[in-house]
């Protein structure tokens, strides 16, 4: 074997507002959990647009950019970070390719969501993505206690 296919990688995993919106939380979870990757943080949060931008910022020239912006700031995101030997890839595949009538049956996009523009779930493209989404200047490792997520009670 390659010793780099078993080395223990992380990957950001996000739930859209449109699968917090839609009490997707649990069933998105429940499919990495019972896959046997190890969950190593979650967080509820609201997502400011400095944030989502520094995110997606390779989409930045796309013409959808603005409508992802307002898409991924529009209500709370479940940020988590999971950990596993080819959790990265594996993870892209338990999640389906981006159009969701495009995914897989089986797959969360492919079972639970319609539109590319609502597709429900993000997980790193890469290794190297992983920890930089991870990171400090994203979504999971932003200090929240000045962050508006709704309801108090659940920040
Ligand atoms: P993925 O999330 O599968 O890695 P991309 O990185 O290409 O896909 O795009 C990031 C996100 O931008 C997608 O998950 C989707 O929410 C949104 N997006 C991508 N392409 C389009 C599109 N053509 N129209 C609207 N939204 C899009
Ligand atoms: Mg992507």
């Amino acid at each position: 074997l390659i010793a780099s296919m078993e080395e223990v990688e992380e990957t950001y995993i996000m739930i859209k507002p449109d699968g917090v919106q839609r009490s997707l939380v649990g069933e998105i979870i429940s499919r990495f959990e019972k896959k046997g990757f190890k969950l190593s943080g979650l967080k509820l949060f609201q997502c400011p647009k400095d944030l989502a931008e520094e995110h997606y910022k390779d989409l930045k020239s796309k013409p959808f950019f603005p409508k992802l912006i307002d898409y991924i700031t529009s209500g709370p995101v479940v940020c988590m970070a999971w950990e596993g030997v080819g959790v990265v890839a594996s993870a892209r595949k338990l999640i389906g390719v981006t159009n969701p009538l495009q995914a897989e049956p089986g797959t969360i996009r492919g079972d639970l969501a319609v539109q590319t523009g609502r597709n429900v779930v993000h997980g790193s493209d890469s290794p190297e993505n992983g920890t930089r989404e991870i990171g400090k200047s994203c979504c999971f490792s932003t200090n929240t206690d000045s962050v508006e997520c709704g309801p108090k009670s659940f920040c």
